[in-house]
Formats: C-alpha cells, sequence, structure tokens
C-alpha cells in the first residue's frame, strides 16, 4: 500500500470551505489553557492545561502538590503569550519570591485542594488513538476533537488525552498564532502575516485575530490550537515493497532521458529538483519511475497540483499506473482522512500535513499567484520528511538559479518543434472606444484566411465581450465566448471542439490544460499584465500539440513589446535549441 498527494490550488482561491462540510466538524468545542506551575524538587515546572483536574497527570506521583494557577482559562494565543511571561519569571532569580506570593495568594482564595486522581484506563488507548490520527498531519484541535467525538470518546477524556501527550511530549501544541519579535502576529498554520481582528463565536471575544491568508481552508482563529506528532518515527512502519508501474504506452526518447535523470537525483541525495517541460511533452509520466523507487524504499510520496479540476483526472492516471497502490484524493467533503500511502489532494490539503513525505511533486508551480505560492512553499517544506525531496514541474522556469539541477524535456512526442510565437507591434484602440473598423488587420487577415479553429485571448472579461462583438459583425459568421462567467461554459466548449464553431474569444480560462487539434492562438493586448511569462508560454502551448497537426499559428499583438511577450518567445527558442542539439526533432522537416 502506497500513497501520493496531488493537491490542487484552484481550492484556495474558490469558494468550498471543506471544514463546514465535513460532517462531525464541531463548532462549539472549544477548549481554553490556564496555565499552571508546579515545584518539583530543585526546579519549577510549568504547564497549559484544558482542565485543572489535570494536575495529577503532570508531576511524578510523590511530588503531588496542587500545581498554582497563573492565569485565568485563556485561549490559545493568549495563553502562550502568558506564558512566555510566566517562563521568565520562573527562570530568574527571583523564582522562590513568584512561587511563595503566588501559592500564599491562591491559598487564600481558594484553600481547598483539587480532587484528582490517576485512574486512566481510558487515556492511554486514546493516546494511541490520537498519535494514529496525527501520524504525518497537523491538525486544528477542533478537527481532532470532532473526529474522537464522532468515535463515542468523551470530552473530558479528550481534554486529558491532550494535555498528557501534550506534556509528556508525544504531541506538538501550536497556538493559532505566534508573536514575532518584530510585533507582528504569524499564522501557524500558513506563517501568513496577514491578519484582521473580528468578533468570534467561537471564543466569545470581540476582537479574535483571524488569518486572512488561508482563510479559504477554514476559519483560522487566535484561539485555535493545532496538534502535530512531535517524532515522525511515530508513522506506520515502513513497508518495502516494490509497487508495479504499469504503462499502457512508451515514453518518449526525451521522456525516457528525463525518467532517468530524476532517479540519479534521487540516488545523488539532493534536495531539490526542477523539471523544465515543453507544453504538451508530457511530465507527469517522467515522474513515475520516481514515485516507485520512493515509494518502494517505504516511503510515501505528495504530487501536488495548482488546479481542483484535475485532481480527479490525476488521481485516475496515478491509480491505472499504480494498480497494487491506494491512491488517495484529497479535496472538498471530508478528504483529510482519506487512507492512501500515494495522495491526490487539492492546495489547502498540503497544511494539513506534517513531515510526512518523503517525495513531493509539484506540478506547474508556474500556476500559483504570488500569495498562495508563499504558502504553498510553507506548506511543502513542512508536509515533507525533514530529507524529503522536492521536484517542482514548469512550463516557464523563472528562478532557474535555485535549483542545483533542472531536468529539461525540450520536445513533444511528435518530434516537431514547439511553434514559436511571432510579436507584431501594432497601435490598439483601448477595448471600450474599439469599432469593427478598428480591428488590427493581423487580427481579421488570419481569421478569414486559414481555416480554424482559432483561439483569440484578451485579457477582460470586457475586453472578451467586446472583441466577440466586433468579430462576428467584422466576419459575418458565429463567434464563440469563453470565460469565468459565461453560465454554460462546458457546452461552449464543446461546440468549439466539435467543429461547430471556428473562432472563440476568451480569457486566460482556456489557457492551459485544454487540447483543441489543429488549433491557432492569438493574444490581442498581449502587453496586459495578465498576460505573465508563463500564461503566454502556457497558451502559445496549445499550438500543434497532435501529430495530425503538428504546427499553427501563434500571433501576440500588442501596442508596445512587452518584457513577458520577449521572455515567453525566447524560452521557447531555448528549448527548440536544446531539442535540436540533443537529437529529438525527429520529424522537422529542414527548411
Ligand atoms: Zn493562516
Ligand atoms: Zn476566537
Amino acid at each position: 500500500m502506497v500513497q501520493i498527494v496531488v493537491f490542487s490550488f484552484a481550492g484556495i482561491m474558490g469558494k468550498l470551505d471543506e471544514y463546514s462540510t465535513c460532517p462531525g466538524f464541531r463548532e462549539d468545542y472549544m477548549q481554553k489553557l490556564q496555565i499552571f506551575v508546579f515545584k518539583l524538587q530543585d526546579s519549577f515546572k510549568l504547564a497549559l492545561l484544558r482542565n485543572p483536574s489535570h494536575q495529577a497527570d503532570m508531576v511524578p506521583e510523590d511530588q503531588v502538590g496542587p500545581g498554582v494557577a497563573l492565569s485565568p482559562p485563556l485561549v490559545s494565543s493568549d495563553a502562550y503569550s502568558a506564558l512566555e511571561l510566566w517562563e521568565s519569571r520562573f527562570r530568574g532569580k527571583m523564582r522562590l519570591f513568584w512561587w511563595q506570593l503566588l501559592s500564599w495568594r491562591q491559598g487564600r482564595q481558594r484553600p481547598e485542594t483539587m480532587g484528582f486522581s490517576k485512574s486512566d484506563s481510558i487515556t492511554q488507548d486514546l493516546v494511541w488513538r490520537i498519535e494514529e490520527i496525527l501520524a504525518g498531519r497537523i491538525l486544528s484541535e477542533q478537527r481532532l476533537a470532532g473526529l474522537l467525538r464522532q468515535e463515542g470518546f468523551w470530552p473530558s477524556d479528550i481534554s486529558r488525552a491532550l494535555d498528557r501527550a501534550v506534556d509528556g511530549g508525544q504531541i506538538t501544541q501550536l497556538p493559532g498564532f505566534i508573536k514575532a519579535p518584530w510585533g507582528q502576529h504569524v499564522c501557524s498554520r500558513c506563517q501568513g502575516e496577514y491578519v484582521e481582528k473580528a468578533p468570534c463565536l467561537r471564543c466569545g471575544k470581540g476582537d479574535c485575530l483571524r488569518c486572512v491568508t488561508c482563510s479559504s481552508m477554514g476559519e483560522h482563529r487566535a484561539c485555535s490550537t493545532l496538534l502535530a506528532l512531535q517524532h515522525t518515527q511515530r508513522m506506520e512502519p515502513l513497508e518495502r515493497i516494490k509497487p508495479q508501474l504499469k504503462l499502457d504506452y512508451d515514453l518518449t526518447f526525451a521522456q525516457q532521458q528525463a525518467s532517468k535523470e530524476l532517479l540519479q537525483f534521487w540516488q545523488d541525495g539532493q534536495g531539490k529538483a526542477l523539471v523544465w517541460a515543453a507544453c504538451g511533452a508530457g511530465k507527469t509520466e517522467v515522474t513515475f519511475a520516481l514515485i516507485q523507487r520512493a515509494l518502494s524504499a517505504g516511503g510515501q510520496v505528495l504530487f501536488a497540483i495548482p488546479r481542483q479540476d484535475i485532481v480527479r483526472e490525476m488521481t485516475e492516471r496515478l491509480q491505472a499506473a499504480f494498480p497494487s497502490v491506494t491512491v488517495a484524493s484529497h479535496y472538498g467533503g471530508q478528504p483529510w482522512f482519506a487512507p492512501g500511502k500515494l495522495v491526490v489532494a487539492t492546495t489547502h490539503q498540503v497544511l494539513h500535513f506534517y513531515r510526512r513525505f518523503s517525495l513531493a511533486i509539484l506540478d506547474e508551480v508556474d500556476a500559483f499567484p504570488y500569495q498562495g505560492n508563499e504558502m504553498l512553499r510553507f506548506g511543502i517544506q513542512r508536509a515533507l520528511l525533514p530529507q524529503g525531496k522536492l521536484v517542482e514541474m514548469t512550463a516557464t522556469p523563472n528562478v532557474r538559479r535555485e535549483y542545483k539541477r533542472v531536468i529539461t524535456i525540450p520536445a513533444r512526442y511528435h518530434g516537431f518543434p514547439l511553434p514559436e510565437p511571432e510579436l507584431v507591434v501594432s497601435k490598439l484602440q483601448p477595448w471600450g472606444a474599439m469599432e469593427a473598423n478598428d480591428l488590427p488587420h493581423q487580427l481579421v487577415d488570419n481569421l478569414q484566411g486559414a481555416q480554424g479553429p482559432w483561439l483569440v485571448f484578451a485579457p477582460t472579461i470586457a475586453a472578451c465581450s467586446r472583441l466577440r462583438s466586433l468579430l462576428s459583425q467584422a466576419l459575418e459568421r458565429p463567434v464563440g465566448l469563453c470565460h469565468s462567467k459565461v453560465e454554460h461554459r462546458a457546452a461552449v466548449i464543446k461546440q468549439f471542439r466539435d467543429g461547430d464553431l471556428d473562432i472563440m474569444v476568451t480569457t486566460s480560462v482556456l489557457e492551459r490544460g485544454v487540447t483543441f487539434p489543429g488549433v491557432g492562438v492569438i493574444v490581442l493586448y498581449a502587453d496586459h499584465a495578465v498576460f505573465n511569462v508563463s500564461a503566454l508560454v502556457q497558451i502559445a502551448g496549445r499550438v500543434g500539440r497532435t501529430a495530425k497537426a503538428p504546427r499553427g499559428t501563434v500571433l501576440f499583438l500588442a501596442s508596445r513589446l512587452s518584457a513577458s511577450m520577449k521572455q515567453a518567445r525566447q524560452l521557447i527558442q531555448e528549448l527548440n535549441r536544446e531539442a535540436r542539439e540533443r537529437g529529438l526533432l525527429t520529424s522537422e522537416e529542414t527548411p
């Protein structure tokens, strides 16, 4: 049994709040933490307790004297910052003074000693169960408690087991936010610093801090407590069975070379590699041998994809390639608990993993927006075992210097070079003011001259709508429209695929992940900021993907030549040059 995780980025931007759809998640579970100090033989011990009656678990039997409460029950972030203060006091020279002062005061106020006992048959079982659930994960206390309550455990037992496991060092406990030395609050779930204060139903505070960065994964607040296993060796025992790898097709020569290089990367013990692949060169299959190697070594593998819509498809591909392995698909619903050593999940899922994977494969790194990117990188690092390896895959390598090893797949299976974009600079009217006779002739000539299908890209929905109506006027035939707000998008795409429409005006929604045989692309306003290098390379990558139609037109039209336009062309040319040098352009005709 083996598992890979593929996660997708779309969830971060989307509306999906899987916490609220997760059965068994109880909003009302809220445990506060109270600070206690205990006097040992020649030292003091400070502890955060969910309940004063758990004191007996904290100190050796012969030394149990009542502890002294240093705070009222506090929400976790407050408890941790108060704990810091008390730790410095009880480390300092005045510690005996503090002890006497506090115990005298508490003695006067609450003379009765707490009745507590050590009888705890259920607690040890529960600690084991908690360790089992937390293996390779980092979860909020609410989430963990929700699951345990579903399994029939009592809240009082859960809180006692947690206190004991934290005290015993089996579990790492983190407050919702940590205060950075420069005063900023940092989210312990995603390391984000973008926080806001808002009334909280859970802890009842009017100004409970809330993380904005990871909010789409469900609310994370200052009153949340995160739990993970302290030691990774508590994970499932290693299984050294070599999983069968089954492919119904052969890898191309370029893919085979990349696949071997990845195995070498594993062998060499490097931490991080970049796979730079031409669009449509098939980079996924290249990782399969490496995945097999990692699984055979007893490890678990994470395969990460930025878009939720292809998680399912990727799960199926991996399951077909590794029939003897359980592939877990993590997205929406209650996915965080799906078992499998090969896990496919959405991006927000990565923040639920903790020192679990010996290999993580991050697909389409270039597709992550900046903010998500930071969070993702942190999440991936935490999800990997300390010695875990990371393979990032992209079509637009922005920072090649970061990687000791860059593996390229410069050619597609059919052996033709990638169609290189033609850059055309011509004064374009702003789309709001454009009329039919303002349409650039390069656009109209192409659409009238050559057979479709044609994808015409424009930067915004407004620009697309305008262009569509102008083009249908100018060309006197139907022109399709595709953007995120088009209601029957799938139907429109089907019409285009079936040839009922041969021109489609679209935003970046069709920029990646789609193949239309024989398509040509024209990007209008290609100097617009939405058309960054990665987007332009992906758009160009729609052309010439099939053996039947391995060539095609790629035209970038703009009022000025942007750096992204130039870079996109350079990257494509660089791959073609390398493919030619390595003799991979087997079908290229001599000009
Ligand atoms: Zn966060
Ligand atoms: Zn709160």
